[in-house]
């Protein structure tokens, strides 16, 4: 890993689930909470935090400047914050955004910058804006110190990204243990193919939403039962700690007592012993044996599908209603994953299961996705 990025902690601080004074208003952040938080953080050797230009509705970066920038010396924590192109109306708002974050974080230089959510169709609109030229022009102008992006898309995509710009200095990855082998999100190659390119990865979803702080009770059993003293969040974190050429785990805090627990587990980090490994690896096969749809992601369903139904991203998310025991985690997922091409697009005319080797009932399945999640 490059040397600058050998920060002291592996914890990452995400500025997206902050305490709100009022909890219909995104905007409303407990700033005397999240200056406990942010003292209770750099006090456990936090450095890193993540916010974007529209966490909070954009106050997440301005919280940021008064509980951070203003109290603590600008080389004693680093930012990272991002920039969605595709929900900008043009290159010239979305290149504006930068000035805006910097602006309201009340800072010269960003240390991390990220092109956010690249990946799918979205792809196609960071290449119109020039985004990714616009990043290396301002790390020259030095706005920025690292550029790189994040992406939900699979390891092809990720390995295309890296050849057609090599000169990327880290990513932001999906990881934990429930994507691990997943099929669709494929956590463990996208870690290889970042590995094989030389960069590092920031992790996010190490608790995949938090459902794997809170799994089904027949998934937390093996776990309590080996360590019933550890939280079963910290499973999710230890794993993604471990793990080689990781910059940063990122958590996504809400309260005080939140970062403490984290700092401390943190702490306490340790490569698992072999019954950890046992019980963990119980824990995943009991995961995984509740996805009962055996798509592979193999996609030939989806080369002959009139309506480009994305049938893989969707028969993936009813496995993971299955798998965390949770609907509205699930549709709230399907709400932006499946936009491309929701269930309700299906006509059932039945070519994507003349083409599917595991005999899949994909029809009915897509039934089933409009009834949960549409
Ligand atoms: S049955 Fe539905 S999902 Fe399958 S190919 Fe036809 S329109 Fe697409
Ligand atoms: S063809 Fe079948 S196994 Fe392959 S991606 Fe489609 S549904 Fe999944």
């Amino acid at each position: 890993m490059k040397p600058e990025f050998q920060n002291t902690s592996k914890l990452g601080f995400g500025c997206m689930r902050l305490p709100l004074l009022d909890p219909q208003d995104q905007k409303s952040i407990d700033l005397e909470q999240f200056k406990e938080m942010v003292d209770a953080f750099i006090a456990g050797g936090g450095t890193y935090f993540d916010t974007a230009f529209v966490y909070h509705e954009g106050a997440s970066e301005t919280a940021l400047r008064e509980a951070l920038v203003r109290r603590y010396p600008r080389d004693s924590f680093t930012i990272a914050t991002k920039c969605l192109a595709w929900a900008a109306p043009d290159a010239q708002t979305a290149q504006s955004n930068l000035g805006t974050s910097l602006e309201r974080l009340g800072v010269d230089y960003v240390d991390f910058y990220l092109l956010h959510n690249v990946g799918g169709a979205r792809t196609a609109t960071f290449d119109a804006y020039d985004m990714w030229d616009f990043a290396r022009r301002e790390k020259a102008a030095g706005r920025i110190r690292n550029w790189g992006f994040s992406m939900h898309d699979g390891p092809d995509a990720l390995d295309a990204l890296l050849r057609a710009h090599p000169d990327v200095d880290f990513v932001q990855l999906q990881v934990n243990y429930l994507d691990w082998d997943d099929p669709v999100v494929e956590a463990r190659r996208c870690m290889e193919v970042a590995e094989k390119h030389d960069v590092p990865v920031v992790i996010m979803e190490p608790a995949r939403g938090g459902r794997l702080a809170d799994p089904p009770p027949r998934v937390a059993e093996p776990l309590l039962a080996c360590r019933p003293e550890l939280s079963l969040a910290s499973w999710a974190y230890r794993f993604c700690y471990n793990l080689p050429n990781v910059l940063t785990v990122l958590s996504g805090m809400s309260s005080p007592d939140q970062v403490r627990q984290n700092v401390e587990e943190h702490r306490g980090n340790k490569p698992f012993s072999p019954d950890e490994r046992a019980a963990l690896e119980t824990a995943r096969n009991i995961l995984s044996n509740l996805a009962s749809i055996p798509c592979t992601n193999c996609r030939y369903c989806v080369k002959g599908c009139p309506e480009h139904v994305v049938i893989p991203e969707i028969l993936s998310l009813l496995n993971l209603e299955l798998m965390t025991e949770n609907r509205d985690f699930a549709k709230g997922l399907y709400s932006w994953q499946a936009a491309p091409g929701p269930a309700s697009k299906c006509i059932a005319c039945g070519a994507c299961e003349a083409m599917c080797p595991q005999g899949i009932d994909i029809v009915r399945q897509l039934e089933v996705a409009v009834d949960h999640f549409e």
